[in-house]
């Protein structure tokens, strides 16, 4: 089912997808297979916010629990998804296509920072805007930049690529008879605490009427079906 006359998307992407194979950090030749991925989708005439994770190189929780001030280590995680935002835009600038990078922490020297005025005027030049460092503060996560950043350009859906094909009533990796939905709401994944994203994001997309598509992204090809409204997915929204 395809979002009803989208055309402007913000497209999160998991830290840990820009791994590949590996267990660690940044495969560059995976970036490369998902930046082509992205390029179709503009090629079809999406416009893309993209959000990247940071998992990949550093969360803070991880941090904490070895000891970290919190604070410090979400630092750490912000300064991984503009690592990680770079790659993005050097691949996708491989292939041709312009992008520009805004980041919540400001780093002049590096990318712009967040001016959603700003962002609008590349996405009319038919650029690729990239949002890192999430929300820009610690005790969040990206997934709350994401939806913080698909509420301020009015985008009409957040999809969220991951490695699982979308939401279960329970953890597929450790119960083999987990169920995938189709549509769940927005109320449900909150009451329930079903693993999407973090309650403030799913919070933040409620009240702004954003629909979540959850899919894997991992699987080649996936991004269009998806945008297509076909594939393995799943949309949470309002009833
Ligand atoms: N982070 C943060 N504030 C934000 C966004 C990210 O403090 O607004 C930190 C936090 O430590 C988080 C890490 O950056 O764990 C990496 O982001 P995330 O875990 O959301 O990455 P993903 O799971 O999407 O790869």
């Amino acid at each position: 089912m395809p979002i009803k006359n989208a055309k402007r998307i913000l497209l999160k992407l998991s830290g840990e997808v820009l791994m590949g194979e590996q267990e660690f950090g940044i495969d560059p030749a995976f970036v490369l297979e998902l930046a082509q991925e992205v390029k179709q989708a503009k090629d079809e005439g999406w416009e893309i916010c993209l959000v990247i994770g940071g998992g990949n190189i550093f969360r803070g929780m991880a941090g904490a629990a070895q000891g970290m001030d919190r604070a410090q280590a979400d630092y750490m995680g912000m300064l991984a998804t503009v690592m990680n935002a770079l790659a993005m835009q050097s691949a996708l600038e491989q292939l041709g296509v312009p992008t520009r990078v805004q980041s919540a922490v400001q780093m002049d020297t590096v990318c712009e920072p967040v001016i959603r005025r700003r962002a609008e005027r590349h996405l009319e030049k038919g650029r690729i805007v990239i949002f890192a460092a999430g929300v820009g503060a610690p005790y969040f996560t990206t997934d709350s930049g994401a939806a913080l950043r698909a509420a301020e350009m009015r985008c009409d859906a957040l999809f969220k690529g991951t490695s699982v094909d979308g939401v279960y009533d329970s953890d597929p990796k450790k119960n083999a008879e987990a169920k995938r939905y189709d549509t769940v709401t927005y109320g449900k994944v909150l009451a329930d605490n079903l693993k999407v994203m973090d309650a403030s994001a799913v919070a933040l997309c409620r009240d702004n009427n954003i629909p979540i598509v959850v899919f894997s992204i991992r699987e080649k090809g996936n991004l269009a079906r998806v945008l297509a409204g076909e594939g393995v997915q799943t949309i949470v929204q309002n009833d």
